[in-house]
Protein backbone atom coordinates (compact mmCIF):
# COMPACT_ATOMS: atom_id res chain seq x y z
CA UNK A 1 0.00 0.00 0.00
CA UNK A 2 1.18 3.53 -1.07
CA UNK A 3 2.29 5.97 1.91
CA UNK A 4 1.52 9.51 2.06
CA UNK A 5 5.10 9.90 1.90
CA UNK A 6 5.83 7.84 -1.21
CA UNK A 7 2.79 9.63 -2.54
CA UNK A 8 4.31 13.31 -1.73
CA UNK A 9 7.39 12.13 -3.94
CA UNK A 10 5.35 10.90 -6.83
CA UNK A 11 3.47 14.78 -6.96
CA UNK A 12 6.96 16.14 -6.43
CA UNK A 13 8.21 14.37 -9.57
CA UNK A 14 4.73 15.34 -11.39
CA UNK A 15 4.55 19.20 -11.13
CA UNK A 16 6.67 21.74 -12.33
CA UNK A 17 6.50 24.30 -9.87
CA UNK A 18 6.31 23.81 -5.95
CA UNK A 19 3.32 23.46 -3.97
CA UNK A 20 2.80 25.51 -0.30
CA UNK A 21 2.52 24.39 2.93
CA UNK A 22 -1.63 25.09 3.02
CA UNK A 23 -1.17 22.80 -0.29
CA UNK A 24 0.52 20.10 1.14
CA UNK A 25 -1.85 19.92 4.13
CA UNK A 26 -5.04 19.78 2.16
CA UNK A 27 -3.29 17.02 -0.32
CA UNK A 28 -2.35 15.24 2.88
CA UNK A 29 -5.93 15.26 4.30
CA UNK A 30 -7.03 14.38 1.16
CA UNK A 31 -4.76 11.07 0.69
CA UNK A 32 -6.25 9.83 4.28
CA UNK A 33 -10.04 10.07 3.39
CA UNK A 34 -9.21 8.93 0.03
CA UNK A 35 -7.32 5.63 1.42
CA UNK A 36 -9.60 5.34 4.44
CA UNK A 37 -12.76 5.34 2.21
CA UNK A 38 -11.94 3.65 -1.09
CA UNK A 39 -10.15 0.81 1.36
CA UNK A 40 -10.93 -2.98 0.02
CA UNK A 41 -12.21 -1.47 -3.25
CA UNK A 42 -10.72 -3.07 -6.55
CA UNK A 43 -10.94 -1.96 -10.02
CA UNK A 44 -11.60 -4.29 -13.27
CA UNK A 45 -7.93 -5.47 -13.48
CA UNK A 46 -7.53 -6.69 -10.13
CA UNK A 47 -5.18 -3.06 -8.58
CA UNK A 48 -6.39 -1.73 -5.60
CA UNK A 49 -9.17 1.61 -6.35
CA UNK A 50 -7.37 4.28 -4.84
CA UNK A 51 -3.57 3.33 -5.48
CA UNK A 52 -4.61 2.36 -9.10
CA UNK A 53 -7.29 4.86 -9.64
CA UNK A 54 -7.47 7.55 -7.12
CA UNK A 55 -3.24 8.35 -7.50
CA UNK A 56 -2.71 8.42 -11.19
CA UNK A 57 -5.59 10.82 -11.46
CA UNK A 58 -3.98 13.36 -8.92
CA UNK A 59 -0.92 12.70 -10.53
CA UNK A 60 -2.66 14.04 -13.93
CA UNK A 61 -3.71 16.97 -12.37
CA UNK A 62 -0.43 17.47 -11.03
CA UNK A 63 1.48 16.77 -14.03
CA UNK A 64 -0.96 19.89 -15.85
CA UNK A 65 0.29 21.79 -12.82
CA UNK A 66 -3.19 22.31 -11.76
CA UNK A 67 -3.06 23.68 -7.90
CA UNK A 68 -2.93 21.88 -4.47
CA UNK A 69 -6.52 22.01 -3.90
CA UNK A 70 -7.08 20.24 -7.68
CA UNK A 71 -5.17 17.54 -7.01
CA UNK A 72 -6.69 17.33 -3.23
CA UNK A 73 -9.97 17.14 -5.12
CA UNK A 74 -8.67 14.54 -7.62
CA UNK A 75 -7.82 11.97 -4.63
CA UNK A 76 -11.00 12.38 -3.33
CA UNK A 77 -12.77 12.55 -6.51
CA UNK A 78 -14.88 9.50 -6.68
CA UNK A 79 -15.64 9.43 -2.65
CA UNK A 80 -19.03 10.81 -3.29
CA UNK A 81 -20.23 8.49 -5.74
CA UNK A 82 -18.25 4.89 -4.54
CA UNK A 83 -18.12 5.29 -0.89
CA UNK A 84 -19.93 6.24 2.54
CA UNK A 85 -18.33 9.47 2.35
CA UNK A 86 -21.34 12.12 2.55
CA UNK A 87 -21.02 15.47 1.10
CA UNK A 88 -20.87 17.21 4.36
CA UNK A 89 -18.16 14.87 6.18
CA UNK A 90 -16.58 15.91 3.11
CA UNK A 91 -16.72 19.61 3.16
CA UNK A 92 -15.78 19.62 6.88
CA UNK A 93 -12.54 18.02 6.25
CA UNK A 94 -11.62 19.73 2.76
CA UNK A 95 -13.92 22.80 3.18
CA UNK A 96 -16.21 23.95 0.38
CA UNK A 97 -13.97 24.44 -2.70
CA UNK A 98 -13.08 20.88 -2.69
CA UNK A 99 -16.34 19.39 -1.57
CA UNK A 100 -18.04 21.43 -4.61
CA UNK A 101 -15.57 20.32 -6.81
CA UNK A 102 -15.91 16.97 -5.62
CA UNK A 103 -19.51 17.39 -6.31
CA UNK A 104 -19.60 18.38 -9.72
CA UNK A 105 -17.13 15.61 -10.98
CA UNK A 106 -19.83 13.16 -9.39
CA UNK A 107 -22.19 14.78 -11.16
CA UNK A 108 -20.91 14.43 -14.31
CA UNK A 109 -20.29 11.08 -14.17
CA UNK A 110 -24.00 10.38 -13.92
CA UNK A 111 -24.21 11.46 -17.89
CA UNK A 112 -23.17 8.96 -20.41
CA UNK A 113 -23.21 10.30 -24.20
CA UNK A 114 -24.36 8.08 -27.20
CA UNK A 115 -22.97 8.36 -30.34
CA UNK A 116 -25.22 11.00 -31.77
CA UNK A 117 -23.07 13.39 -33.46
CA UNK A 118 -25.87 15.82 -34.52
CA UNK A 119 -26.06 17.00 -31.54
CA UNK A 120 -22.52 16.84 -30.31
CA UNK A 121 -21.76 20.20 -29.75
CA UNK A 122 -25.02 20.80 -27.70
CA UNK A 123 -23.66 17.93 -25.24
CA UNK A 124 -20.68 19.71 -24.44
CA UNK A 125 -22.11 22.42 -24.29
CA UNK A 126 -24.10 20.27 -22.11
CA UNK A 127 -21.23 18.73 -19.77
CA UNK A 128 -19.86 22.42 -19.11
CA UNK A 129 -23.57 23.68 -18.38
CA UNK A 130 -23.80 21.06 -15.35
CA UNK A 131 -20.14 21.19 -14.20
CA UNK A 132 -20.29 25.22 -14.12
CA UNK A 133 -16.07 25.30 -13.31
CA UNK A 134 -13.29 24.86 -15.36
CA UNK A 135 -11.37 23.42 -12.80
CA UNK A 136 -14.58 20.22 -12.33
CA UNK A 137 -14.19 19.87 -16.43
CA UNK A 138 -10.33 19.63 -15.98
CA UNK A 139 -10.94 16.83 -13.12
CA UNK A 140 -13.40 15.16 -15.06
CA UNK A 141 -10.64 14.68 -18.19
CA UNK A 142 -7.95 14.00 -16.43
CA UNK A 143 -10.21 11.18 -14.85
CA UNK A 144 -11.02 9.75 -18.14
CA UNK A 145 -7.30 10.19 -19.12
CA UNK A 146 -6.35 7.45 -16.84
CA UNK A 147 -9.79 5.48 -17.69
CA UNK A 148 -8.27 5.42 -21.18
CA UNK A 149 -4.79 4.34 -20.12
CA UNK A 150 -6.75 1.41 -18.66
CA UNK A 151 -8.64 0.67 -21.55
CA UNK A 152 -7.51 -2.62 -22.17
CA UNK A 153 -9.23 -3.81 -19.15
CA UNK A 154 -12.85 -3.12 -20.45
CA UNK A 155 -14.78 -5.48 -22.74
CA UNK A 156 -14.14 -4.77 -26.19
CA UNK A 157 -17.72 -3.59 -26.71
CA UNK A 158 -17.39 -1.00 -24.22
CA UNK A 159 -13.63 0.70 -25.39
CA UNK A 160 -15.15 1.76 -28.49
CA UNK A 161 -18.13 3.68 -27.89
CA UNK A 162 -15.56 5.05 -24.42
CA UNK A 163 -12.83 6.00 -26.73
CA UNK A 164 -14.88 7.87 -29.22
CA UNK A 165 -17.03 9.77 -27.02
CA UNK A 166 -13.21 10.61 -25.61
CA UNK A 167 -12.21 11.89 -28.93
CA UNK A 168 -16.18 13.74 -29.63
CA UNK A 169 -16.39 14.87 -26.03
CA UNK A 170 -13.42 15.14 -23.79
CA UNK A 171 -10.86 15.83 -26.23
CA UNK A 172 -12.73 18.87 -27.36
CA UNK A 173 -13.75 20.21 -24.11
CA UNK A 174 -10.02 20.55 -23.57
CA UNK A 175 -8.86 22.39 -26.53
CA UNK A 176 -11.58 24.58 -25.27
CA UNK A 177 -9.94 24.86 -21.96
CA UNK A 178 -7.20 25.88 -23.20
CA UNK A 179 -5.44 22.75 -22.29
CA UNK A 180 -3.85 21.61 -25.77
CA UNK A 181 -1.73 19.18 -23.90
CA UNK A 182 -4.08 17.02 -22.39
CA UNK A 183 -6.41 17.34 -25.77
CA UNK A 184 -3.45 15.50 -27.20
CA UNK A 185 -2.83 13.10 -24.76
CA UNK A 186 -6.94 12.30 -24.84
CA UNK A 187 -6.69 11.92 -28.64
CA UNK A 188 -4.03 9.97 -28.84
CA UNK A 189 -5.05 7.58 -26.19
CA UNK A 190 -8.35 7.07 -27.37
CA UNK A 191 -7.42 6.58 -31.56
CA UNK A 192 -5.80 3.16 -31.51
CA UNK A 193 -9.59 2.20 -29.66
CA UNK A 194 -11.98 4.16 -31.64
CA UNK A 195 -10.86 4.01 -34.93
CA UNK A 196 -8.15 0.85 -34.79
CA UNK A 197 -7.90 0.48 -38.89
CA UNK A 198 -7.62 4.41 -39.61
CA UNK A 199 -4.70 4.50 -37.02
CA UNK A 200 -2.63 1.21 -38.48
CA UNK A 201 -2.52 3.68 -41.51
CA UNK A 202 -1.31 6.40 -39.55
CA UNK A 203 1.40 4.88 -37.97
CA UNK A 204 2.64 3.41 -41.11
CA UNK A 205 2.44 6.51 -43.11
CA UNK A 206 4.27 8.61 -40.57
CA UNK A 207 7.19 5.85 -39.49
CA UNK A 208 9.35 7.06 -42.13
CA UNK A 209 8.57 10.80 -42.53
CA UNK A 210 9.23 10.57 -38.46
CA UNK A 211 12.42 9.47 -38.05
CA UNK A 212 13.67 12.39 -40.88
CA UNK A 213 11.53 14.63 -38.84
CA UNK A 214 13.44 13.93 -35.94
CA UNK A 215 16.71 14.11 -37.14
CA UNK A 216 16.62 17.59 -38.43
CA UNK A 217 14.80 18.56 -35.40
CA UNK A 218 17.84 17.17 -33.45
CA UNK A 219 20.12 19.76 -35.45
CA UNK A 220 17.90 22.45 -34.96
CA UNK A 221 17.84 22.18 -31.61
CA UNK A 222 21.73 21.91 -31.25
CA UNK A 223 22.00 25.27 -33.48
CA UNK A 224 19.49 27.09 -31.89
CA UNK A 225 20.69 27.20 -28.42
CA UNK A 226 23.97 28.98 -28.98
CA UNK A 227 22.65 31.15 -31.52
CA UNK A 228 19.46 32.20 -28.92
CA UNK A 229 22.18 32.52 -25.59
CA UNK A 230 24.55 34.61 -27.63
CA UNK A 231 21.80 37.13 -29.17
CA UNK A 232 20.10 37.08 -25.65
CA UNK A 233 22.59 37.13 -22.97
CA UNK A 234 21.01 34.33 -21.46
CA UNK A 235 19.89 30.30 -22.23
CA UNK A 236 16.34 30.20 -23.28
CA UNK A 237 14.36 27.03 -22.87
CA UNK A 238 14.31 24.79 -25.99
CA UNK A 239 11.35 22.45 -26.57
CA UNK A 240 10.67 19.90 -29.75
CA UNK A 241 6.99 19.31 -29.75
CA UNK A 242 5.84 16.08 -32.15
CA UNK A 243 2.54 16.12 -33.95
CA UNK A 244 0.00 14.11 -32.04
CA UNK A 245 -0.75 11.06 -34.34
CA UNK A 246 -4.50 11.56 -33.99
CA UNK A 247 -4.15 15.09 -35.42
CA UNK A 248 -1.45 14.15 -37.94
CA UNK A 249 -4.45 11.62 -39.69
CA UNK A 250 -7.07 14.25 -39.46
CA UNK A 251 -4.51 16.62 -41.89
CA UNK A 252 -3.38 13.50 -43.74
CA UNK A 253 -6.85 12.91 -44.48
CA UNK A 254 -7.45 16.49 -45.21
CA UNK A 255 -4.25 16.50 -47.74
CA UNK A 256 -5.15 13.26 -49.41
CA UNK A 257 -2.67 11.36 -47.53
CA UNK A 258 0.37 13.20 -49.33
CA UNK A 259 3.16 13.41 -45.68
CA UNK A 260 4.97 15.83 -47.47
CA UNK A 261 2.19 18.41 -46.94
CA UNK A 262 2.70 18.15 -43.40
CA UNK A 263 5.42 20.55 -42.35
CA UNK A 264 4.23 20.85 -38.72
CA UNK A 265 5.32 17.31 -37.60
CA UNK A 266 7.64 18.47 -35.90
CA UNK A 267 8.04 21.76 -34.48
CA UNK A 268 10.51 23.55 -32.09
CA UNK A 269 9.30 26.29 -29.78
CA UNK A 270 11.79 28.83 -27.70
CA UNK A 271 10.59 29.94 -24.38
CA UNK A 272 11.85 33.81 -23.73
CA UNK A 273 11.08 36.18 -20.86
CA UNK A 274 9.27 39.23 -22.82
CA UNK A 275 6.77 39.59 -25.64
CA UNK A 276 9.63 42.25 -26.82
CA UNK A 277 12.65 39.24 -26.95
CA UNK A 278 9.81 36.82 -29.07
CA UNK A 279 10.25 39.74 -32.24
CA UNK A 280 13.77 39.68 -31.46
CA UNK A 281 14.29 36.11 -31.16
CA UNK A 282 12.24 35.88 -34.53
CA UNK A 283 14.73 38.15 -36.43
CA UNK A 284 17.86 35.90 -35.09
CA UNK A 285 15.55 32.83 -36.20
CA UNK A 286 14.91 34.55 -39.54
CA UNK A 287 18.82 35.71 -40.26
CA UNK A 288 19.68 32.14 -39.61
CA UNK A 289 17.11 30.38 -41.69
CA UNK A 290 14.85 30.89 -44.24
CA UNK A 291 11.38 31.69 -43.83
CA UNK A 292 8.96 30.14 -45.97
CA UNK A 293 6.68 32.88 -47.27
CA UNK A 294 3.64 33.23 -45.92
CA UNK A 295 3.61 31.37 -43.20
CA UNK A 296 4.44 33.71 -40.62
CA UNK A 297 1.62 34.07 -37.95
CA UNK A 298 1.56 36.76 -35.19
CA UNK A 299 -0.69 35.31 -32.57
CA UNK A 300 0.77 38.13 -30.20
CA UNK A 301 -0.87 41.14 -31.51
CA UNK A 302 -3.77 39.52 -32.21
CA UNK A 303 -4.53 35.92 -30.39
CA UNK A 304 -6.88 33.31 -31.45
CA UNK A 305 -10.64 33.39 -29.64
CA UNK A 306 -9.41 30.83 -27.22
CA UNK A 307 -6.40 33.61 -25.89
CA UNK A 308 -3.78 31.86 -27.25
CA UNK A 309 -0.69 33.91 -28.00
CA UNK A 310 2.59 33.11 -29.51
CA UNK A 311 4.78 34.12 -32.82
CA UNK A 312 4.84 30.85 -35.06
CA UNK A 313 6.96 30.82 -38.39
CA UNK A 314 8.19 28.29 -40.91
CA UNK A 315 11.77 28.30 -42.02
CA UNK A 316 13.72 25.95 -44.30
CA UNK A 317 15.87 23.70 -42.16
CA UNK A 318 18.63 22.79 -45.06
CA UNK A 319 17.60 19.03 -45.50
CA UNK A 320 14.48 19.93 -47.89
CA UNK A 321 12.50 19.95 -45.09
CA UNK A 322 10.83 22.66 -43.71
CA UNK A 323 10.16 23.10 -39.82
CA UNK A 324 7.84 25.32 -37.60
CA UNK A 325 9.00 27.51 -34.72
CA UNK A 326 7.06 29.05 -32.03
CA UNK A 327 8.17 31.87 -30.15
CA UNK A 328 6.11 32.75 -26.67
CA UNK A 329 6.63 33.76 -23.15
CA UNK A 330 6.39 31.24 -19.96
CA UNK A 331 3.15 32.90 -19.51
CA UNK A 332 1.98 32.64 -23.22
CA UNK A 333 3.35 28.33 -22.90
CA UNK A 334 1.71 27.92 -19.46
CA UNK A 335 -1.31 29.08 -21.09
CA UNK A 336 -1.42 26.94 -24.07
CA UNK A 337 -0.19 23.51 -21.86
CA UNK A 338 -2.21 24.10 -19.22
CA UNK A 339 -5.10 26.84 -19.70
CA UNK A 340 -7.33 28.98 -17.81
CA UNK A 341 -8.26 25.77 -15.22
CA UNK A 342 -4.33 26.36 -14.56
CA UNK A 343 -2.67 27.84 -11.57
CA UNK A 344 -1.69 31.07 -13.26
CA UNK A 345 -4.84 31.79 -14.77
CA UNK A 346 -6.93 30.69 -11.70
CA UNK A 347 -5.53 32.87 -9.42
CA UNK A 348 -5.45 36.04 -12.18
CA UNK A 349 -9.33 35.26 -12.08
CA UNK A 350 -10.29 35.57 -8.37
CA UNK A 351 -8.13 38.78 -8.51
CA UNK A 352 -10.48 39.74 -11.09
CA UNK A 353 -8.18 39.87 -14.43
CA UNK A 354 -10.65 37.51 -15.94
CA UNK A 355 -11.28 38.76 -19.50
CA UNK A 356 -8.80 36.49 -21.16
CA UNK A 357 -9.36 33.67 -19.04
CA UNK A 358 -13.16 33.41 -20.44
CA UNK A 359 -11.98 33.69 -23.64
CA UNK A 360 -12.79 30.02 -24.31
CA UNK A 361 -16.53 30.60 -23.20
CA UNK A 362 -17.17 33.74 -25.56
CA UNK A 363 -15.78 30.24 -28.04
CA UNK A 364 -18.85 28.43 -27.13
CA UNK A 365 -21.52 30.87 -27.62
CA UNK A 366 -19.99 32.93 -29.99
CA UNK A 367 -19.93 36.34 -27.61
CA UNK A 368 -16.47 36.84 -29.39
CA UNK A 369 -16.49 40.58 -29.70
CA UNK A 370 -18.71 41.82 -26.81
CA UNK A 371 -17.62 43.38 -24.04
CA UNK A 372 -18.71 41.43 -20.97
CA UNK A 373 -17.77 41.03 -17.34
CA UNK A 374 -17.28 37.47 -16.33
CA UNK A 375 -20.63 37.33 -14.34
CA UNK A 376 -22.23 38.69 -17.87
CA UNK A 377 -20.44 35.94 -19.37
CA UNK A 378 -22.04 33.38 -17.11
CA UNK A 379 -25.02 34.34 -16.77
CA UNK A 380 -24.88 34.75 -20.62
CA UNK A 381 -23.28 30.70 -21.02
CA UNK A 382 -26.48 29.17 -19.02
CA UNK A 383 -29.53 30.77 -20.58
CA UNK A 384 -27.88 30.50 -23.88
CA UNK A 385 -27.36 26.92 -23.18
CA UNK A 386 -30.46 26.49 -22.28
CA UNK A 387 -32.48 29.39 -24.14
CA UNK A 388 -33.83 27.28 -27.04
CA UNK A 389 -32.98 23.65 -25.95
CA UNK A 390 -33.22 21.38 -22.85
CA UNK A 391 -31.52 18.39 -21.89
CA UNK A 392 -33.06 15.45 -20.10
CA UNK A 393 -31.95 12.34 -18.70
CA UNK A 394 -32.93 8.54 -19.38
CA UNK A 395 -32.86 6.87 -16.44
CA UNK A 396 -29.18 5.34 -17.39
CA UNK A 397 -28.09 8.63 -18.01
CA UNK A 398 -28.49 8.95 -21.78
CA UNK A 399 -28.59 13.25 -22.58
CA UNK A 400 -31.70 13.69 -24.65
CA UNK A 401 -31.35 17.32 -26.36
CA UNK A 402 -34.74 18.95 -27.07
CA UNK A 403 -36.28 21.68 -28.17
CA UNK A 404 -37.76 24.31 -25.15
CA UNK A 405 -41.22 23.25 -25.65
CA UNK A 406 -41.04 19.15 -26.24
CA UNK A 407 -43.17 16.80 -24.58
CA UNK A 408 -43.05 13.73 -22.69
CA UNK A 409 -43.96 12.03 -26.32
CA UNK A 410 -41.17 13.96 -28.07
CA UNK A 411 -38.83 12.50 -25.92
CA UNK A 412 -39.98 8.59 -26.11
CA UNK A 413 -39.71 9.22 -30.18
CA UNK A 414 -36.27 10.66 -29.45
CA UNK A 415 -35.69 8.01 -27.56
CA UNK A 416 -36.30 5.51 -30.23
CA UNK A 417 -39.25 5.17 -33.01
CA UNK A 418 -40.37 1.74 -31.29
CA UNK A 419 -40.79 3.15 -27.98
CA UNK A 420 -42.78 6.09 -29.05
CA UNK A 421 -44.95 3.66 -30.75
CA UNK A 422 -46.16 2.27 -28.12
CA UNK A 423 -45.66 5.16 -25.54
CA UNK A 424 -48.12 5.27 -22.55
CA UNK A 425 -46.93 7.94 -20.46
CA UNK A 426 -44.00 8.92 -18.40
CA UNK A 427 -42.42 9.22 -15.39
CA UNK A 428 -40.86 13.08 -15.12
CA UNK A 429 -38.33 13.06 -11.95
CA UNK A 430 -40.26 10.10 -10.83
CA UNK A 431 -44.12 11.47 -11.25
CA UNK A 432 -46.73 9.76 -13.92
CA UNK A 433 -47.21 12.09 -16.27
CA UNK A 434 -49.16 12.46 -19.70
CA UNK A 435 -47.44 12.10 -23.09
CA UNK A 436 -48.52 15.77 -23.66
CA UNK A 437 -46.28 17.22 -20.31
CA UNK A 438 -43.85 19.13 -21.55
CA UNK A 439 -40.27 18.03 -20.30
CA UNK A 440 -38.08 20.32 -17.95
CA UNK A 441 -34.36 20.88 -18.45
CA UNK A 442 -32.34 18.67 -16.81
CA UNK A 443 -35.43 16.19 -15.43
CA UNK A 444 -34.93 12.22 -15.76
CA UNK A 445 -37.80 11.00 -17.79
CA UNK A 446 -38.97 7.32 -17.90
CA UNK A 447 -41.13 6.22 -20.53
CA UNK A 448 -43.77 3.79 -20.05
CA UNK A 449 -44.51 1.55 -22.60
CA UNK A 450 -47.56 -0.72 -23.57
CA UNK A 451 -46.92 -3.24 -26.17
CA UNK A 452 -50.98 -3.05 -26.88
CA UNK A 453 -50.45 0.72 -27.36
CA UNK A 454 -50.14 2.40 -30.89
CA UNK A 455 -50.46 6.15 -32.14
CA UNK A 456 -53.52 8.06 -32.79
CA UNK A 457 -54.51 11.43 -34.88
CA UNK A 458 -54.07 13.34 -31.50
CA UNK A 459 -50.75 12.31 -30.77
CA UNK A 460 -49.85 15.24 -33.91
CA UNK A 461 -50.87 17.63 -31.46
CA UNK A 462 -49.13 16.31 -28.25
CA UNK A 463 -45.81 16.28 -30.51
CA UNK A 464 -43.79 19.55 -30.73
CA UNK A 465 -40.89 18.42 -32.80
CA UNK A 466 -41.04 17.29 -36.76
CA UNK A 467 -39.02 14.54 -36.08
CA UNK A 468 -41.77 13.22 -33.82
CA UNK A 469 -44.45 13.98 -35.91
CA UNK A 470 -42.90 12.53 -39.18
CA UNK A 471 -42.45 9.26 -37.49
CA UNK A 472 -46.17 9.41 -35.83
CA UNK A 473 -47.13 10.21 -39.30
CA UNK A 474 -45.48 7.41 -41.38
CA UNK A 475 -46.94 4.73 -37.84
CA UNK A 476 -50.51 6.00 -38.78
CA UNK A 477 -49.91 5.66 -42.63
CA UNK A 478 -48.75 2.23 -42.60
CA UNK A 479 -51.80 1.34 -39.81
CA UNK A 480 -54.13 1.88 -42.33
MN1 LIG B 1 -12.71 8.19 -11.38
Amino acid sequence: MITLDEYIQKVERHRGEELSAEDWELISTAFEIGQRYHAGQKRANGDDYFEGHCVPVSLNVASLNMDGSMIAAALVHDTLEDTELTPQELQKALGKDIAEMVDGVSKLSKVKFQGNERHIESLRKFFVAIAKDARVVTLKLCDRWHNLETLLYLPEAKRQRIARESILIHAQLASRLGIGKLSTILKDLAFPFAYPEEYEKTREVLEGAMNLASKVIEKMYRDMLPLATENLGYSPVVDKRIKGVYSSYKKLVRKDWDISQLSDLVALRVIVKSPEECYRMLGIIHGKWQPVPGRLKDYIAIPKPNGYRSLHTTVMSGSGLSVEIQVRTREMHDFDEYGIASHHSYKARQAGEVRESFAWISQLGSLKDQKLTPDEYINILRSDFFEDRIFALTPLGDVIDLPVGATALDFAYAVHSDIGDSAQGARINGKFCALSTPVPSEAVVEVVVSSRNKPSEKWLEWAHTAGARTKIKKRLSTAR
